[in-house]
Order: structure tokens, then C-alpha cells, then sequence
């Protein structure tokens, strides 16, 4: 078994999923007293969070490459970053380690290709939501079509993502207004949704809505164990 390297901590909340989630995977896979091997940095998000609402996105990659490779001197053999947002800084990130990175767009993309899908909705961080580093790497490198809510709508997840979810937060207003949003994007064309950021199925899950969804923690938390035992 390999060992996997995480960066974790934006925020802790969906940290705790990755942990949960890759251990199930591996429980799942070889049985008895099995679990992961790990190594994971877990950053202040406090920092990085104000980087971001700066637009200081050199800061946050050396956040991350400083992360990477600590991970990589602990034994990790590839890397996880934990969040959707920051894959925007992995080419920098790229740049302080050997390990490869197990890109969490590129792993969304192969699910959504296997089960068919060629336009999907997406919600996650503004950043992720209205930047090309996203949307773009799935249109360019896997040829799928993503919409994103109106303006409006946008904001509302943004927040919800960074002053509840990102603080423990879970509100039954908040998870009505995601239902209708998914809603939304469904008739607008989106034939699933990914939940594209790492805290959202905290808040809503396959149950609250007939949309499908595809939560990016237990997609990427699966190809990583994948990676892992291959
Ligand atoms: N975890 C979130 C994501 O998947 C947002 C927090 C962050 O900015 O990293 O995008």
C-alpha cells in the first residue's frame, strides 16, 4: 500500500471527511484491521483565507508548497489537496515537490465521463464557481460542460460555504436554499451537480434533493485509495 499524502485543514471540517472516507475505502477494499497510510499537514486556515479575499495567490501556493513538501519528506507518495480552491496554485504547488498530485478535477471528470454525464452543474467557492482554473481544466482537458448559478445565487453559496460550513455551522435555511439552487441548475440543463467544494455534503446530501450529486470528498477520498492499493 502506498502511502498518502494529505493537505488538509481548508477547512478542518472536510478534513475530517477525507480521514473518515479513505480509511472506509481502504476497510472497504482489503477487510480485517486494514486502514490507510497517511501523512497529513493540516494548515491554519485563517491565513489562507484572508490570502484568498486578498487575491494573494502567490502567498497561499507558498502556503501549500512549504505543506507539500513537508508531506513529502514524511513518506508520502502522492499528493491530496483537500480543497477544490486550491487546486487554482497546484502549478506552484508542482513546483516545490516530486511527488505527483492527485488533481481532485481530473478525478471528478473521470466519474462524471463513467457515468455518462457531458454537462453537469457546478457549486463551490466564487473562486471555483467564476475562474477558469476549474471549469476550464474540465472543459479543456475532459470536454464537459459546466453551469454555474446566477450572481445572486453564487454569492449565497459562497457564503454559506465560508460562515457556516467552514465553521461548523449546518442550517436547515441554508440547506433549502442549496436545494433550490441544485434545482435551478437542473432545469437550466445540468444533468448532475458537483458539489464542488469540500465542505458542501456536509450541509446536503443525495437525500435532500433527486438531482444527482457529485461530492468531490468521496470521489477524490476513492480514487486515492485507489491510487493508493494499485
Ligand atoms: N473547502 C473548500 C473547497 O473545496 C473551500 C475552502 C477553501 O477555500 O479552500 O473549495
Amino acid at each position: 500500500m502506498k502511502t498518502i499524502g494529505l493537505i488538509g485543514g481548508m477547512s478542518w471540517e472536510s478534513t475530517v471527511s477525507y480521514y473518515r472516507e479513505i480509511n472506509e475505502g481502504v476497510k472497504r477494499a482489503l477487510g480485517g484491521w486494514h486502514s490507510a497510510r497517511m501523512v497529513l499537514y493540516s494548515v491554519d486556515f485563517h491565513d489562507v483565507e484572508i490570502l484568498q479575499r486578498e487575491e494573494k495567490w502567490d502567498e497561499t501556493a507558498d502556503i501549500l508548497g512549504s505543506a507539500a513538501q513537508r508531506v513529502e519528506a514524511a513518506g508520502a507518495d502522492f499528493l491530496v489537496i483537500c480543497t477544490n480552491t486550491m487546486h487554482k496554485v497546484v502549478p506552484q504547488i508542482e513546483k516545490h515537490i516530486d511527488i505527483p498530485i492527485l488533481h481532485i478535477a481530473d478525478a471528478t471528470a473521470r466519474r462524471i465521463k463513467s457515468l455518462g454525464y457531458r454537462r453537469v452543474g457546478l457549486l463551490g467557492t466564487n473562486y471555483t464557481m467564476e475562474q477558469d482554473f476549474y471549469k476550464g481544466r474540465l472543459k479543456e482537458k475532459h470536454g464537459i460542460d459546466t453551469i454555474v448559478p446566477g450572481q445572486a445565487d453564487r454569492g449565497i453559496v459562497h457564503d454559506v460555504i465560508y460562515d457556516e460550513l467552514c465553521k461548523g455551522t449546518i442550517a436547515e435555511r441554508s440547506r433549502c436554499e442549496f436545494v433550490r439552487i441544485i434545482s435551478m441548475l437542473n432545469e437550466g440543463g445540468a444533468e448532475a451537480v458537483i458539489l464542488g467544494c469540500t465542505e458542501i455534503a456536509l450541509l446536503i446530501r443525495q437525500e435532500h434533493t433527486p438531482v444527482p450529486l457529485l461530492d468531490t470528498v468521496l470521489i477524490h477520498a476513492e480514487e486515492a485509495v485507489r491510487v493508493a492499493l494499485d
